[in-house]
């Protein structure tokens, strides 16, 4: 007789987090012929490529003993500085001791969910939040509990109220052009969030891959840039939506303690973000104006939304409702709900007519709305994107 030899297992996390549903419609969509308004990517007609190139060029051929090497955990000294000089200008005084270069901002967040939480901790986020979030915080074992947001953000007064009934670990928001919905949250409620964290003991994760995209408006401050904040606020930034995501480039600004801590977790995780895509991002802000180049990807992005604003009144029913975000790359939009339509079900419309959205629902942690959808309004130009909204309006109403 033979021993059953049981079959080798994966670990439960695996099977109780799932994949992203947005990576999956992105393999559906991959087809030439779709107008895709799912996924979240840059106009790629407009990365600098000559730029990028320039610099990866003159990093290979100066210095390639230094950029094909293996560098710190904690980055390239040339990009830090950088970095720390373009945070300072904007408002948040900063030294290259205070970052921790991380390959895109998904790694801090993977690294801070190793540095800070214990399962069972309780994590706040937005309603709805960012869905890789959600996955990174779910795979560390969090219990994630929504704060009521309405059109601009997070609501103090709700925040206030949950953090005296779940005594959270941290909060996680994206307050400048969220994704998913493109909202900002106003100064005013900036410095209340950061006055409840003060009081309540927790730590604010402040993720910004967007705020520089504004192409309407004014800046408004960081949330770490109010007085109560300063020591318990983490700062993410991104080189993937103002350069170009391929580089996964990032980075986290921490007090101290905290970033040694994420320094560590990195060691294990990947040793260091890559030296020469490091080193070639040092040398583009060296040598080029990344500013004049993101204020002309703006631009762009403005007349992108408007084309969006004005093909939406035909495409959706009448009824519907969506943000006006002043920069960023996404529009959240709602159809009435007194028309029983569920946006995950009619996907499969919208891509049979070749037009594709995300479906809101999955980014929701409570009260699922099956009504709402995002819409990236960057990817395509502004007479490819009145012609999938055409496509959209034919695919709700058949
Ligand atoms: N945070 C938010 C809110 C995002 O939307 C994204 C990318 N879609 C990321 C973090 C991760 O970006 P990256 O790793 O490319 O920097």
């Amino acid at each position: 007789m033979t021993a059953t030899v049981p079959p080798a297992r994966l670990a439960a996390r695996v099977s109780a987090i799932g994949g992203s549903p947005i990576r999956d419609i992105l393999a559906v969509t991959a087809r030439p012929e779709i107008i895709n308004f799912a996924g979240g990517l840059p106009a790629p007609e407009l990365f600098d490529t000559e730029g990028i190139a320039a610099a990866f060029g003159h990093v290979l051929a100066n210095d390639p003993g230094r950029a094909l090497q293996y560098s710190t955990t904690e980055g390239e000294p040339a990009l830090r500085e950088a970095l720390a000089a373009r945070t300072t200008v904007r408002g948040l005084p900063t030294t290259a001791d205070d970052l921790l270069i991380t390959t895109g901002s998904q790694q801090a967040l993977s690294l801070l969910a190793t540095a800070l939480l214990e399962p069972g901790d309780t994590v706040l986020v937005e309603n709805p939040c960012y869905l890789a979030a959600l996955q990174t915080f779910g795979f560390a074992g969090a219990r994630i509990v929504a704060v009521p947001c309405d059109d601009t953000g997070i609501d103090p007064e709700a925040l206030d109220a949950l953090v005296a009934e779940h005594r959270p670990k941290l909060l996680y928001t994206v307050p400048t052009f969220q994704n998913p919905t493109g909202r900002t949250l106003p100064a005013g409620r900036r410095a209340a969030v950061a006055e409840v964290a003060a009081r309540g003991g927790l730590w604010i994760v402040e993720d910004d891959p967007y705020g520089e995209l504004r192409f309407e408006g004014d800046r408004v401050p960081w949330i770490a840039t109010h007085e109560g904040a300063r020591d318990r606020t983490v700062l993410l930034g991104s080189f993937s939506k103002v350069m170009a995501p391929g580089l996964r480039l990032g980075w986290l600004r921490a007090p101290a303690a905290l970033r040694r801590a994420c320094t560590v977790a990195k060691q294990a995780a990947d040793l260091h973000t890559p030296t020469v895509n490091q080193l070639a991002a040092a040398r583009y802000l060296a040598d080029r104006d990344l500013d004049a180049h993101v204020a002309k990807v703006a631009a762009a992005y403005g007349t992108r939304r408007d084309a969006m604003l004005k093909g939406l009144p035909a495409a959706l029913p009448e009824g519907s409702t969506w943000s006006r975000p002043e920069g960023g790359m996404f529009l959240w939009a709602s159809l009435p709900r007194t028309g029983g339509y569920d946006l995950t079900a009619l996907l499969g419309k919208a891509v049979a007519c070749d037009v594709a959205y995300v479906p809101g629902a999955p980014f929701h942690v409570a009260d699922p709305d099956p009504t709402t959808l995002r819409l990236c309004f960057v990817t395509q130009t502004p007479e490819e994107i009145a012609e999938g909204l055409e496509r959209l309006g034919r695919a709700l109403k058949s």
